[in-house]
């Protein structure tokens, strides 16, 4: 499906061609750590079929735990994140970040990874009591 992601203040815009069935939880703690929050949902893309169309967003490398170099983008006016890519790769493929893609609510991840590390309260989300607003 054709997806559009928007960081928050606009200044970082792309279009996606996605699978849905390549959305994914991660757990890890490089995740919880980056997204400042319990977990990252995102969906892989390869390059081909990702384009960006306005800004010139930042980068930050990490060294994973594989030894590869991995790039991870974001916002550098907002802070947003957008997408995670390898380094040193000729044919890159896109880890984009699901919270920024206009159609997120269509898209439901189909595994989790690094549950090792996932925040235990999680199982239990569903008993947290809920307000549909503030
Ligand atoms: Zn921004
Ligand atoms: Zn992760």
């Amino acid at each position: 499906m054709e997806v559009t992601g928007s960081c928050h203040c606009g200044a970082v815009q792309f279009e996606a061609r996605i699978d849905p069935n390549r959305v994914g939880i991660c757990h890890c703690t490089d995740c919880q750590t980056f997204s400042g929050s319990a977990f990252r949902t995102s969906v892989l893309v390869p390059g081909e079929d990702f384009r960006l169309i306005k800004g010139n967003p930042s980068t930050y490398e990490k060294t994973a735990e594989s030894g590869k170099r991995r790039e991870l983008v974001f916002c550098g006016r907002c802070g947003t994140h957008v997408y995670g890519t390898t380094a040193d790769t000729k044919t890159p493929r896109y880890s984009v970040r699901v919270g920024v893609l206009a159609q997120r609510q269509q898209l439901r991840p189909v595994a989790q990874v690094w549950c090792r590390s996932a925040l235990p309260w999680l199982r239990d989300l569903a008993d947290v009591h809920r307000v549909s607003t503030q």
